[in-house]
């Protein structure tokens, strides 16, 4: 069965229903698939949207989320603990950088990023000093609450809302050669009383088109922070659990952030949760016997001890499995289709970070997130039991580390057929 189907109720993401395009309806999952209603086998070349790190179904996530539903399933977190949030804030301790310390629970990554502005924004109330203006970079994406659309990309997502979106101070994007314009641009609004904190994505910017960026470049604008004592927001929601081929893209750098975002890959992409870490500082700029300074921030679903239990299985398989090989050798053979298919097709700026391959087509089109060329390569994709969702032109290929030779080979064969084609 597939939709349009017009008894439907369901109001879909990111989805006109005008078009009438065809919803498949999945009904099971495992490792780099998806199975379908009518009996096809997809492949799941984005991992859903790129939360999928380990495969779907894995089953040490599935256990211990059934484990965790047979003794507590949610409570309040407010004053309240559980040893799954316990074990998990632990475990994130010993795994990320030594010097985030605090580790607070939220739901998606929208929410982390959030917490993150409202911590930062907090920091310098607390110290008493008018600093609220947050640096972001050209061709940002930070999620679709109000506040994440604020430190993001304006365009056509956001036009309706733009009157309620907050003044950020913009920096471009570190094109190869044109990086110094990017450092200058930070520097001199470092430089400006009221600055309050940069917010970006590390190495590559996913929903602005996978555009991808020097680590010294990364290492660099961290220095100018330090230095005029701005804090640095890194939201590795998309980033984060290996993605660029280390478990944080902010490593490849040498940088330690002073808040950090994670949701996506941090349940394995099973289940929502997300995590916004803090340093020292920032924790400690909340603390005082003062109710008035607390972090007056919750969700109601806040370290859900289901989804701890996930997370915890998740850091698991991080600590007991070779998963820095499994990555390294995917970004090995997505390096390898990469050359192989520019030895038979032409387009534009192959680029590669760790897992992550992306490509432009050549288009004669308008370009941008309403041509309709993204949503006629999908179709085509659809048609060939590959998932992908090209960004404009932007074609990229990012699947769970699990993928087979023979499926990513599938995926690639598609590419191609799709580059000659369109
Ligand atoms: C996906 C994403 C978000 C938003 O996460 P949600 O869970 O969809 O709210 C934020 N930042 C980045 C970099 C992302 O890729």
């Amino acid at each position: 069965m597939t939709h349009p189907d017009p008894a439907s109720p369901v109001w879909h993401p990111f989805t006109q229903h005008g078009l009438g395009e065809p919803i498949p309806l999945v009904e099971r999952a495992e490792g780099a698939l998806l199975h379908t209603a009518d009996g096809k086998a997809v492949i799941d070349a984005i991992s859903s949207w790129w939360v999928t790190t380990h495969g779907h179904c894995h089953p040490r996530i599935m256990a211990a989320i059934a484990g965790q539903a047979q003794r507590l399933d949610q409570m309040i977190f407010a004053g309240w603990t559980h040893e799954p949030a316990e074990t998990l804030a632990a475990g994130l301790r010993a795994i990320m950088p030594e010097s985030l310390t605090r580790v607070f629970f939220s739901d998606s990554g929208s929410t982390s990023v959030e917490v993150a502005l409202k911590m930062a924004l907090g920091y310098w109330h607390a110290r008493g000093e008018a600093r609220h203006r947050v640096v972001v970079m050209e061709h940002s994406y930070h999620g679709d609450t109000i506040g994440a659309m604020s430190v993001g990309a304006r365009g056509v997502f956001n036009r309706p809302y733009e009157p309620l979106l907050f003044d950020v101070a913009r920096i471009p994007f570190p094109a190869a050669g044109a990086e110094q314009a990017t450092l200058d641009a930070l520097e001199a609004f470092c430089r400006e009383p009221d600055t309050a904190a940069l917010i970006l994505e590390p190495l590559v910017l996913g929903a602005g088109g996978m555009l991808m960026y020097a680590p010294e470049v990364l290492a660099s604008m961290h220095e100018i922070c330090a230095a005029h004592g701005v804090l640095f927001i890194a939201d590795e929601v998309m980033t984060g659990w290996g993605r660029t081929g280390t478990l944080l893209a902010c490593e490849q750098a040498g940088v330690v952030p002073d808040i950090l975002c994670l949701s996506k890959g941090l349940t394995g992409g099973a289940v929502p949760l997300a995590v916004t870490m803090a340093s020292e500082p920032v924790f400690e700029a909340h603390w005082s016997t003062d109710r008035a300074r607390m972090f007056f921030h919750s969700s109601s679903y806040t370290a859900n001890p289901i989804a701890c239990a996930a997370a915890n299985a998740n850091l698991a398989i991080w600590r007991e499995e070779p998963v820095i090989d499994r990555i390294a050798d995917l970004a090995a053979r997505q390096a390898a289709w990469l050359e192989k298919l520019a030895s038979f097709c032409h387009f534009d700026n192959a680029r590669q970070c760790g897992t992550i391959a992306a490509l432009d087509l050549k288009t004669s089109g308008e370009g941008g997130y309403l041509d309709t060329l993204a949503p006629r390569l999908m179709a085509f994709f659809r048609e060939r039991g590959v998932l992908l969702r090209p960004l404009g032109n932007t074609v990229y290929v990012m699947p769970p580390y699990c993928i087979t030779d023979e499926q990513l080979a599938d995926v690639w064969n598609t590419v191609g057929e799709a580059v000659i084609s369109f």
